[in-house]
């Protein structure tokens, strides 16, 4: 395969041509670039932000920080990387994990190979040459045989669309763009728009600054503490001499982290006992609580048992009981919707300055030149905060007018909802990979060891194709089909449809609802996928070069 010098110059032509391109300079792109050069492929990663990150470059709205634990969330490709990082903290915040995301791109020289500001417009499919061209906003138009999305599912963060939010002569941010520069609200008005997971993490740290902070809920969250803190020696210790065993157990897991899974049901147990698990797994705190019996997300009376725990915490920190009980979640059942990890959330409501409205009883009607205006009042505000969240696993790859053989658009082929086969492929676009696609576990795991394994995957299989002289790998239609039909069937054995999650697409007016995400665990995943591979790359049309 060809080599192409690195140093890539913005506007370029497509005269070079290029094994890879890789869109997105995430934790994905990162790896995905790394691993490519490792096997002597060249390739290149377009990035629409000044710096690598993704995730971590975008949302650094206060109390940003990472819900799956630090030694957890990292990678485990490198153990020298491992044994010479250092998280200071259980839950790493934004500005650390924005500094370890730059560490690896340094230490395994990585930005030579990075076109950063470049947001990718267009891949085509060229049936005739058997390659992608890849166009960006700058004008670049680049040749190669294989286009990788590592465009983030969680990385087209939603526009506001409310009402006349032009005329607002305040200042609004979005939690999903940042500035750089951090924002002081130090005697401010504010108004947060959202409680999900950006907006349950923000909200106590701007009510410490705010004069006066007002939450506009639609739809309250489940939230567990996070006991966040500085990593102790002991545990960095245990980390770095049980690495391999650790991350062994991870990646044979449901979700990719470590849960103490109680292989009890949540129905046969004494309510002491029922009690006595929850409490412990709240004091423990993150995900924990999932995993204290085996039925939480099958069966919706276990799952109601837990849920009525989650608001009996609630009730016990907030003192008003009609803020508690705005506060308590009752729409979907727990865990259908990722669980908020927080600092002092619910707490924050007991303080004079912080005022709860409920925005499904009095919907926000409009933002106006002083604040906004619900059904029932104005509230003059000087910042508005939205954490309103993405358009989420197919946001980032639809915004891209990607276009496979005989000119068909993805986005036209999503327009009933996302199919894949293993999340990874989609028939009729060969040579194109994504990584944590719908119909993979992605969203509904430790990301980055999702990202890890799709990336190894992908890897093994570009070389396998070198090896065996193979042009171009397609999923068959069928394979696809049945893998689509599989993702379904999973989720509807567990309680995970039954919520408007943006899971479902349903947090975006108009998007289909179909259960993105594949359900079937992580362990269970990567079996599928290397039994796959080992078949040689069963569902997949492989065609030699000329055919
Ligand atoms: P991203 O980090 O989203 O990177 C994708 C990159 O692609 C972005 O930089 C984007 O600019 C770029 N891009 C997209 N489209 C284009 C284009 N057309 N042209 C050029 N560039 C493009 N997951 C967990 O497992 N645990 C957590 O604790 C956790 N915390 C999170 C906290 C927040 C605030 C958010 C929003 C998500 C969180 N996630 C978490 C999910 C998180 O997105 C993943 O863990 C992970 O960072 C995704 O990495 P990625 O490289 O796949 O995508
Ligand atoms: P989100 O979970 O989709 O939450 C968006 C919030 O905005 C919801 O409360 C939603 O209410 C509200 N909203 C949207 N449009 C609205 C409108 N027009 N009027 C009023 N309210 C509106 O988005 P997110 O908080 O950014 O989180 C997305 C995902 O990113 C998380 O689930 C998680 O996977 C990841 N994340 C993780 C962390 C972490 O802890 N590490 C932090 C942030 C994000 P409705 O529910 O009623 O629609």
């Amino acid at each position: 395969m060809s080599d192409v010098p690195s140093k890539p110059m913005p506007g370029g032509e497509a005269g070079s041509a290029l094994d890879a391109v890789i869109v997105g300079a995430g934790f994905a792109g990162l790896y995905m670039l790394h691993r490519l050069r490792g096997l002597g492929f060249s390739a290149r990663v377009y990035e629409a932000a000044s710096g690598v990150g993704g995730t971590w470059f975008w949302n650094r709205y206060p109390g940003a920080r990472c819900d799956v634990e630090s030694m957890q969330y990292s990678y485990s490709f490198s153990a020298e990387l491992e044994q010479e990082w250092q998280w200071s903290e259980r839950y790493a915040s934004q500005p650390e994990i924005l500094r370890y995301l730059n560490h690896v791109a340094e230490r395994f020289d990585l930005k030579r190979d990075i076109q950063f500001e470049t947001r990718v417009t267009a891949a085509t499919f060229d049936e005739i040459a058997n390659r992608w061209t890849i166009q960006t906003d700058r004008g670049d138009r680049v040749s190669a045989k294989f286009c990788i999305m590592a465009t983030g599912c969680l990385s087209a963060a939603k526009v506001p669309d409310f009402r006349a939010l032009e005329t607002f002569q305040g200042k609004w941010y979005r939690t999903g763009h940042w500035p750089h520069e951090g924002v002081d609200f130090t005697g401010q008005r504010v108004g947060v728009i959202g409680t999900g997971s950006s907006g349950i993490q923000s909200i106590p740290i701007i009510a410490g600054q705010a004069s006066h902070l007002f939450v506009f809920q639609r739809t309250p969250n489940f939230s567990v503490p996070a006991h966040n803190g500085p990593l102790s020696p002991d545990v960095i210790q245990d980390w770095r001499e049980h690495r391999a065993e650790y991350r062994h157990r991870d990646r044979t897991s449901a979700f990719g982290i470590h849960i103490e899974q109680n292989t009890k049901s949540a129905l046969e147990v004494s309510s002491e006992e029922r009690q006595s698990q929850y409490e412990k797994r709240w004091e423990r705190g993150g995900f924990s609580l999932v995993g204290a019996f085996a039925d939480l997300i099958l069966n919706k009376e276990a799952n109601d048992t837990a849920a009525e725990f989650v608001r009996s915490q609630i009730r016990a920190i907030v003192r008003d009981p009609a803020v508690a009980e705005t506060l308590a979640p009752r729409d979907f059942p727990l865990a259908t919707k990722r669980i908020c990890v927080d600092t002092g959330y619910y707490a924050t409501f007991n303080h004079d300055n912080v005022t709860l409205i409920d925005a499904r009883a009095t919907p926000i009607e409009e933002i106006t030149a002083t604040g906004l205006r619900t059904s029932k009042a104005e509230y003059t505000l000087d910042s508005i905060v939205f954490a309103t969240g993405f358009d989420a696993m197919t946001g980032a790859l639809c915004n891209i007018d990607i276009r496979g053989r005989a000119g068909a658009a993805l986005k036209e082929r999503w327009s009933g909802g996302p199919r894949t086969y293993l999340g990874i492929m989609v028939a009729g676009f060969p040579n194109l990979f994504t990584i944590t696609g719908p119909g993979s576990p992605s969203v509904l795991s430790n990301m980055v060891l999702s990202i890890e394994q799709h990336v190894d995957w992908i890897a093994d299989c570009l070389a396998y194709l070198r090896e065996h002289r193979i042009a171009n790998i397609e999923a068959t239609v069928n394979a696809e089909n049945e893998w689509g039909a599989h993702v379904n069937q999973v989720a509807n054995f567990t309680l995970f449809p039954q919520a408007n999650s943006w899971y479902m697409g349903a947090n975006i007016p108009g998007k289909p609802r179909v259960f993105m995400p594949y359900i079937g665990g992580v362990g269970v995943y990567r079996q599928k996928c290397d039994e796959i591979a080992a078949d040689g790359y069963e569902g997949f049309a492989l065609s030699p070069p000329g055919s």
